[in-house]
């Protein structure tokens, strides 16, 4: 490994400072990521800049969110009574990241900003447009568990955080510090599809910024859903899952405005993970949840249209159903119909 150097800030201010360096500075959250790229040979940073001391509490906002700290372990998140009240699909996604080591040591941001798990990008041999190379070898090569929607190229990562599904689905903020002041950005649009101009990175994040909080809206009158499958259940990243967030029409055992029942979907977030370059939203199973009352039926319907434009790659066909029962299973969640 490159020798670097070590900065250990006490406050925003001094790490987006210790970030502005002649060479390259990266943050450091629990460093499962980024020492492992470091002993990999695919980053050799001049600078590691310590975050694990910003801001690590869940505070309540004024409107009846959360606000979360970058520096949050996954395990303070998949355990913090406040989230499981409002956003069981947050702590139902934590509580399943990797093993309780890896949650006991990843934080938010971390997780958030991990790079991609393309076994070409991991090896200091494939040089691939994410490393600056001019193809892609999942195209013809090991691609069974890469992308199956927005398939354009130039890469068919998938994006490997499971924290940031059930965050684009909540809805969520992230607020970000750079030298320029501090922004909100949401979770939707921070993570990028690659482009041949951006295809070095995965999200809107310039190079000497930081992700500092998750800010999570009131939730309303919603029902929420998680599912995940995975190849080997004991750690792993998952090979598809889902999160939905269903805003009801009225409180259960009501009637909406409309004389619609309570039990009927007003209208829907179904995002996906491990499936494309970014948390998936699949605006076809929206469309074919809202409206409807919510049951096995129309969690069936919503699992159909939500792989209805999926784009498999010659060998991962098989994620396709994977996809489809994630979704409708988490939508089987949001109604408390029991699944395996
Ligand atoms: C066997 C195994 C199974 C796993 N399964 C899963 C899984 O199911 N789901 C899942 O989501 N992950 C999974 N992971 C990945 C693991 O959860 C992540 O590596 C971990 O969450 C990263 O957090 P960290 O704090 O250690 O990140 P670090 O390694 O410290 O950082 C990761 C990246 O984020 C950047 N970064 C850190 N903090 C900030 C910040 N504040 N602002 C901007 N950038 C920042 C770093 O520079 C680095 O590039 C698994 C890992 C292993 C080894
Ligand atoms: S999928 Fe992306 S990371 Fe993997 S080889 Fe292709 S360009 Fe590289």
């Amino acid at each position: 490994m490159k020798a670097f150097a070590y900065v250990n800030p006490a406050t925003e201010k001094e790490a987006v400072a210790a970030l502005k360096i002649d060479g390259i500075a990266m943050p450091l959250g629990g460093g499962q990521d980024l020492l492992a790229r470091m002993k990999d040979y695919i980053d050799s940073p001049d600078r590691i800049v310590n975050v694990k001391g910003l801001d690590a509490t869940v505070t309540a906002t004024p409107d009846g969110g959360l606000k979360i700290g970058s520096a949050v372990k996954i395990v303070d998140l998949a355990e913090n009574a406040q989230v499981a009240a409002l956003y069981p699909a947050v702590v139902a996604a934590a509580g399943e990241v990797g093993t309780p080591q890896i949650r006991n040591q990843g934080t938010v941001a971390g997780n958030i900003n991990q790079r991609p798990r393309c076994w070409y990008f991991r090896n200091e041999e494939f040089v691939c447009y994410k490393k600056g190379g001019s193809r892609c070898f999942a195209v013809n090569g090991e691609n069974q568990y890469h992308a199956i929607f927005g398939n354009d190229g130039p890469s068919h990562i998938v994006h490997p955080s499971s924290l940031a599904v059930p965050f684009v689905a909540y809805g969520a903020r992230f607020r970000v510090v750079g030298p320029n002041g501090e922004r909100e950005v949401p979770a939707a649009e921070y993570f990028t599809m690659p482009t041949l101009q951006n295809v070095l990175k995965e999200n809107v994040l310039d190079d000497e910024e930081l992700l500092t909080h998750v800010i999570l809206p009131a939730p309303g009158n919603v029902k929420h859903g998680h599912y995940e499958v995975r190849y080997k259940q004991s750690h792993d990243w998952p090979l598809a899952f889902a999160t939905v967030v269903l805003m009801m029409s009225a409180a259960n055992g009501t009637t909406g405005a409309n004389g619609t029942s309570g039990n009927t979907i007003r209208s829907a977030r179904v995002v996906l993970g491990a499936v494309a370059p970014v948390p998936w939203r699949s605006r076809p199973a929206e469309e074919a949840l809202a409206g409807k009352p919510l049951s096995e039926a129309t969690a069936a319907l919503a699992g159909e249209a939500a792989v209805s434009e999926a784009k498999p790659m010659s060998g991962n066909v098989y994620k396709v159903q994977i996809a489809k029962t994630a979704v409708k299973r988490a939508v089987m969640r949001a109604a408390g119909i029991k699944t395996v």
